[in-house]
């Protein structure tokens, strides 16, 4: 079948808001380490996957091998309403590694099920249906997460349930905070929050949820510990503080294992998921036990945290932590960074370089500080044309974004410095 008649198939059977990715858009057929191949043959190094849905890369021995021990048991699930022993071992190990005292593990299939099932605990347990949000946010599809989402490309609905505030916290490039200090920044910040806990809520406000580096919002990258200063305001009035760790988790940060850790602080309770199930549908909050359990009605989930998904989570996990790969992470995303700087200094229409080990953003401007969605648009195709495959991102369209999986080797960092090194300079030459 061509990919033509798919494309086409594709849109007159799907929604129109189910975006695609390039011109002619690609159909992965099958992958190995870092690398993909379409269903033309082409073969691509992988430089988004990793935040998608797969930490640490394709065709893994020891991933297969369990999920495929589990399908060998013939129970591939049957309910959560029975024993499963998977789910009960990762719950430990994720709770252990959380840091959260006392925590409790809820598994579910996907991030957005995840922060509605975290904002469920805060709005119950304090009684309140006011939720704060950072600005330029992205915490999920779903009726309520819909609401606490400040990207409007990516917020579908107004009609959520939640009331929601949105304050200031991750991106610093543009903006009216532009240009501070880390000091000041923070104690911009600050005041914004206090101001809008004084003027848009009642102040029995039940959390406020954050990403700790803002991911489709364009890897926004604050100075360590703002969200530990937020939190000393929230801890006043008593308001929960939920870290969304959908993207920030499980080492990719390189510097810390979960995001929050670069700000000083524990959450009360975070949010996971792509990621450890390298490709398999898992995601969860971990909470503090009396944040967890002061629902008292039953609410489970059929399909979180089933046979499969955990047996391919719990390996994905042991594989990460035997091997350092947040290790890894933070010397090959130093590596990029560096190689990325020296491009930003050399074209200006890459206007700012930013991230944390393998979460690196690309902010495309022209002219000045101007955003170029285009000039985005132009190395998504290049980089796509010489084996690449990027993300986009940001409010306005015009952040490119790296997460290759953690397991990515010296070599092909410096294939794709390369290759984004060509793509740039086309870029620049195209809107000049
Ligand atoms: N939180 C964050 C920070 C995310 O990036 C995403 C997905 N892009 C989600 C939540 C939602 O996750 P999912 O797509 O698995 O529902």
């Amino acid at each position: 079948m061509s990919e033509e008649t798919l494309v086409n198939r594709h849109r007159a059977v799907l929604p129109q808001w189910l975006a695609l990715y390039y011109k002619e858009p690609i159909e992965i057929v099958r992958a190995e380490g870092r690398r993909v191949t379409d269903s033309n043959g082409n073969t691509y190094l992988d430089f988004f996957a990793g935040i998608l849905t797969n930490a640490i890369g394709y065709g893994v021995k020891e991933i297969s091998d369990a999920i495929r021990a589990q399908l060998d048991t013939g129970v591939l699930h049957t309910s959560t309403l029975y024993l499963i022993r998977k789910q009960v071992e990762l719950a430990e190990q994720i709770a252990e590694l959380s840091g959260i005292p006392d925590a409790k593990v809820f598994f579910t299939n996907s991030g957005t099920e995840a922060n509605e099932t975290a904002l469920m605990l805060a709005t119950q347990q304090r009684r309140s249906n006011q939720i704060l949000a950072l600005r330029n946010s992205y915490h999920g599809r779903a009726f309520a997460t819909i609401g606490i989402t400040g990207n409007r490309g990516w917020s579908a609905s107004s009609l959520s349930p939640v009331k929601v505030s949105y304050v200031h916290g991750g991106y610093r490039y543009r903006g009216p905070f532009a240009g501070l200090s880390d000091k000041d920044y923070i104690a911009a910040c600050v005041d914004d929050l206090r101001d809008v806990l004084q003027t848009t809520t009642s102040g029995d406000v039940a959390a406020l949820i954050a990403e700790p580096i803002q991911g489709v919002g364009g890897f926004n990258v604050p100075p360590d510990g703002l969200l530990g200063a937020m939190k000393e305001v929230l801890d006043e009035h008593g308001i929960l503080f939920i870290s969304d760790e959908v993207q920030t988790g499980w080492g990719r940060t390189g510097e810390h294992f979960w995001g929050f850790q670069a700000h000083g602080i524990t959450p009360d309770a975070l949010t996971f998921a792509k990621g450890l199930g390298n490709g398999l549908a898992i995601g969860g909050v971990v909470a503090r036990g009396d944040l967890m359990d002061c629902l008292t009605a039953n609410s489970i989930s059929t399909f979180g945290g089933n046979p499969i998904s955990t047996a391919g989570a719990k390996a994905t996990l042991d594989y990460l932590l035997d091997k350092d790969l947040q290790g890894n992470a933070r010397k090959l995303g130093d590596y990029l960074l560096r190689g990325l700087r020296d491009l930003g200094d050399k074209y200006d229409v890459l206007g700012d370089v930013r991230g944390k080990g393998l979460m690196i953003g690309m902010e495309f401007v022209s002219p000045g500080t101007t955003p170029s969605p285009e000039a985005a648009g132009i190395v998504l195709e290049e980089t796509r044309e010489r084996g690449l495959l990027v993300g986009k991102g940001g409010l306005h369209n015009n952040v490119v974004r790296l997460a290759p999986p953690m397991t990515l080797t010296e070599t092909e960092a410096a294939e794709a410095l390369e290759i984004l090194g060509e793509s740039v300079a086309r870029a620049q030459e195209a809107v000049k």
